[in-house]
């Protein structure tokens, strides 16, 4: 089995933002030469996720305010006390900061309208994500 570790760089401009790093992902499975196994998708970071789904720019408006309206920017979290960003360790907490895709025939296995996102909940910033491709 192969184990392969690829890096993205993506810079956000907004506080809350939805960056599509489909092709980012792609491309690393394609480096790896892995054809088939798994290929994890991991955000290191407390404040933000990573999430599929379609790339639609309504229904990419619609995430965002969804994030907006669950988690709340300054609704009295106790870690505002020290932080002014408790909303966004929220999202990534209850979002969650990895997905895992089949990769199949050199591919990762998507439906046709599931990308991938990094959402971003503490920008803007410099963020990091992960791809390590498992398999053979
Ligand atoms: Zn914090």
């Amino acid at each position: 089995m192969e184990i392969f570790f690829h890096e993205i760089s993506v810079s956000t401009r907004q506080r809350i933002e939805i960056v599509d790093i489909t092709r980012q992902v792609e491309e690393a499975v394609t480096k790896s030469g892995v054809k088939n196994g798994l290929c994890l998708i991991h955000a290191p970071h407390a404040t933000a996720a990573i999430v599929a789904n379609e790339n639609e720019y309504g229904l990419i408006n619609d995430i965002v305010r969804k994030v907006e309206e669950v988690f709340p920017i300054g609704a009295g979290y106790q870690h505002d006390r020290i932080d002014d960003n408790a909303h966004a360790h929220l999202a990534s907490a209850f979002i969650g900061s990895s997905r895992i895709f089949p990769v199949k025939n050199s591919r990762i296995l998507r439906g046709t309208w599931q990308n991938v996102f990094l959402v971003e909940a503490d920008g803007p910033r410099n963020r990091r994500v992960v791809v390590e491709v498992l398999g053979e």
